[in-house]
């Protein structure tokens, strides 16, 4: 009797006092109304950048390193799916800050190689979109696909990567670019050359393309970043 009514007692305090949500980064503080604690926001030294691709204008949100970097391996490659929430809803809220990209009608999130989707049981890419979407309400396309397994960008030298990437995208029937200013999303940003391979097909099928990064490499062509990004596409 005095077991159930400690229990009744609990669950209305719980019902009047909630418990704080834990950070989805850390899962060890408790989060501020963006998902994240403030240490974890601190940690990932969020600067929201605009830089180009020979031409082609992208956003990213953090340098991949440090604790950021940590947190995209996870996401990737621990399947962490609260990572991508977390990740997801912050850029979601730059994305509705930024008024360049307050006339993308569709985001498109790039496809993983098929070998590397059976592989990993999910893209990344596609994770984030869902949870941009939460909260920066547009449609997502998936109607760009690989047409083969590509090597892994990482690791390859510039010139062998844009080789690796020659008609490795296409276009599905049954979605229009025409006029559409489509936002591409991934994970990390580094050579760019996934980016600017799609954002070229984006323009021949007469849409406008812009891209969307979590985070960005700052030193790519070092040796050192190409083995620190085993899965980055
Ligand atoms: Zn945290």
């Amino acid at each position: 009797m005095v077991k159930a009514l400690r229990e009744w007692l609990q669950a209305l305090e719980h019902l009047l006092l909630p418990p704080q949500a834990l950070c989805e980064l850390c899962r060890e503080r408790p989060a501020l109304d963006v998902g994240a604690c403030r240490i974890c926001l601190d940690s990932l030294s969020i600067s929201w950048e605009k830089r180009t691709v020979q031409g082609y204008p992208y956003f990213s949100l953090f340098p991949y390193q440090g604790f950021g970097r940590s947190l995209i391996q996870s996401m990737k490659f621990e399947g962490r799916f609260e990572i991508a929430a977390a990740l997801g809803f912050l850029l979601g809220l730059a994305c509705r800050e930024e008024p360049v990209l307050a006339g993308v009608d569709l985001l498109i999130p790039v496809p993983l190689a098929p070998a590397r989707l059976k592989q990993r049981g999910f893209n990344q890419a596609a994770l984030l979109a869902d949870n941009i979407v939460g909260i920066w309400k547009r449609p997502i396309c998936s109607h760009i696909v690989r047409t083969r397994d590509t090597k892994p960008q990482s690791g390859l030298p510039l010139e062998e990567r844009k080789r690796n990437l020659r008609r490795a995208f296409a276009v599905l029937p049954g979605c229009s670019f025409q006029g559409k200013t489509c936002l591409i999303v991934d994970d990390v940003i580094t050579s760019g050359q996934t980016f600017f391979a799609i954002a070229r097909l984006i323009e021949q099928y007469g849409g406008k393309p812009l891209g969307l990064f979590a985070a960005r490499t700052e030193m790519f062509g070092s040796e050192e970043v190409a083995e620190e990004l085993p899965g980055v596409q």
